[in-house]
């Protein structure tokens, strides 16, 4: 659980908020209130965020290195911050400090990590208590990523991210992430799935199966995102990154979340670090990371 990692230094808490990726991703149902369910296999990977948070008499701030992130009620970080002290019923406040690393719209949940952080270091800070069950409730009204990413390692997520099941760890392995310079709108994304059938759906199943037997090349092989369907015809490179990924040594490759970013599974170092060396002439946001758990 991220609360684990936090540090406490007198009224300042530091946490490391990790980036996920979606072994899986399908869409089940829109709701009546226009939410989607959904059902995905999230990994920690070691990329992280920094965030510090000082516990403060009133008011919030938070500053960031990103020049264009907002910093006020925009930021999911500072509405986290609100959400926590109305739901503990506190008068009081959080000077947030976020050094961005997670490129920011890039389908690893930047933000939704950010948020998370926040509450775990505000329930310690304040020594509230809440439960991970009650902090992830908290989260699940700021995003449907917030909860796992409360939670961290390897889940199965479904509802509108509200139920999470925990499955066997992923084998440590290299991840390599590309993230081509596009800008996606999740939005979007949904509203063309919705408008056609889904053809190719992940076997959730078998892909749990793999994780419990540690079979690396049986995870990469079962890796799917029915969000692809929308993306890589719109965005032809997504396509080109997956195949080049495949041809440089990667056992599977998939975009992650509603994109733009793609990975790719190594077991080979070597391999994974020339393929990053030759994306990197190319793109700016080039990855290299490992599982987290
Ligand atoms: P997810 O995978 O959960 O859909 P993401 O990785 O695609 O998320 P984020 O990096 O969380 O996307 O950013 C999505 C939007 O949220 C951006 O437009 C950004 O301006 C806004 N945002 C708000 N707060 C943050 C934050 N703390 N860090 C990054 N983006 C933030």
């Amino acid at each position: 659980m991220l609360s684990d990692e936090i540090v406490i230094n007198g009224g300042r808490a530091m946490a490391r908020s990790y980036a996920k990726i979606n072994l899986t991703l399908d869409v089940l149902d829109k709701r009546a209130d226009g939410y989607h369910t959904v059902k995905m296999l999230m990994q920690t990977v070691s990329l992280f965020d920094l965030v510090l948070v000082d516990k403060t008499q009133r008011s919030i701030t938070l500053s960031s290195n990103l020049k264009y992130l907002p910093t006020n009620e925009k930021n999911l970080a500072y509405k986290a911050a609100e959400l926590f002290l109305s739901r503990a019923g506190i008068q009081g406040g959080a000077r947030i400090m976020i050094h961005k690393n997670i490129p920011v719209a890039a389908g690893l949940a930047g933000g939704s990590g950010n948020a998370a952080a926040v509450l775990c270091a505000m329930n310690m800070l304040y020594n509230t208590n809440f439960s991970a069950r009650e902090l992830c409730d908290i989260g699940a009204e700021l995003g449907a990523d917030v909860p796992y990413c409360i939670m961290g390692g390897t889940y199965l997520v479904e509802g509108v991210g509200e139920i999470l099941t925990p499955v066997p760890a992923m084998p440590s392995c290299f991840i390599l992430i590309v993230k081509p310079p596009l800008n996606i709108s999740t939005a979007s994304v949904y509203e063309q799935i919705d408008s056609a059938p889904i053809i190719n759906r992940p076997n959730t199943d078998a892909l749990i199966s793999a994780l419990g037997r540690g079979d690396t090349a049986g995870i990469a092989g079962g890796l799917c995102n029915v969000m692809e369907s929308v993306t890589v015809k719109q965005h032809p490179v997504i396509g080109g990154i997956k195949k080049k990924l495949i041809s440089n040594g990667a056992l599977g490759a998939v975009m992650s979340g509603s994109g733009p970013s793609v990975f790719g599974i190594f077991n080979d170092f070597e391999k994974a670090k020339q393929s990053a060396d030759s994306f990197a002439y190319q793109y700016k946001d080039v990855f290299l990371v490992k599982t987290k758990n």
